[in-house]
């Protein structure tokens, strides 16, 4: 397909699923690159930035209905599903899965909380409306612990994913953001594929400038070592090399490259 069709108008965690569930504010693993926190201290004023860390539920977490779907409901987008949050993120699930739901569970996987998802859902069993996919964008510890530093390190991450998917799960990856170049992806690809039955997402950093604070001089060091590592050269070295693996999806910050030259 011609690149320039593959153009599409969403962005983010739009282009997965068009409900998506959250029942929090904040997020402990507190991710340089988080546009949650942006929306929440920027747009919203909710929160000061520095407080991003306090994990605070909404109203929502008390919720014993949710309407049908006919589309999966994604859960959560504008937080994660940490230790201190998971019983009211099992609660929740549960709710929405009994409505004949079908979830998409997105996070940056904690061991513990995945085995408890899994276990969860077997009895009843509803593994068949369940996909995990889970954040994987480098396997640095050292590049994860400064981009993400609340968040569990890659190898954790893949523990968790090797847990899901040999509990019977629907599993997939996204490497959004992608936190190298060519050989990250490679890299990445490489440890997660035996595990995964769905789809790996990859793509940029979206909006680096917009979310990352700039005024950290830490900041404007790695996005600039990001960024060279993410030319439009790396990424059609992606691409050439991806491209006819069947699992690979294309982000829409990645297709915008493509539409230049393809
Ligand atoms: S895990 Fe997601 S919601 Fe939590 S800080 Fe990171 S990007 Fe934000």
């Amino acid at each position: 397909m011609a690149a320039k069709k593959m153009v599409r108008k969403l962005s983010g965690t739009k282009e997965w699923a068009e409900h998506t569930v959250n029942i929090c504010t904040g997020c402990s693993h507190n991710c340089r690159y988080c546009y949650a926190r942006q929306y929440a201290v920027k747009r919203f004023s909710r929160r000061e930035s520095a407080d991003w860390v306090r994990e605070e539920l909404t109203q929502k977490a008390s919720m014993t209905k949710y309407p049908a779907r006919k589309n999966p409901v994604m859960f959560p987008s504008t937080h994660d599903i940490t230790p201190n949050i998971l019983e009211d993120c099992v609660r929740v699930l549960r709710v929405i899965l009994a409505a004949g739901n079908e979830v998409l569970i997105v996070t940056k996987p904690h061991l513990a909380v995945v085995e408890r998802l899994v276990k969860e859902f077997v009895k009843p069993d509803r593994r068949d409306m369940i996909e995990f996919r889970f954040t994987i964008g480098t396997l640095s510890p050292t590049l994860s612990k400064f981009w993400e530093p609340g968040a569990p390190l890659p190898s954790e991450r893949i523990a968790a994913l090797k847990v899901a998917y040999e509990a019977g799960y629907k599993t997939s990856v996204s490497m959004e953001p992608m936190l190298g170049g060519f050989d990250t992806v490679s890299e990445v690809m490489a440890a997660v594929q035996e595990y995964v039955t769905e789809t790996v997402w990859i793509g940029k950093m979206h909006r680096i400038s917009a979310v990352v604070d700039m005024d950290l001089r830490e900041n404007q060091i790695m996005v600039a070592a990001l960024k060279s590592k993410q030319t439009d050269t790396e990424i059609l070295k992606i691409y050439q090399m991806f491209k006819d693996n069947p699992m690979v999806k294309w982000k829409n910050t990645v297709v915008k490259v493509l539409t230049k030259y393809c």
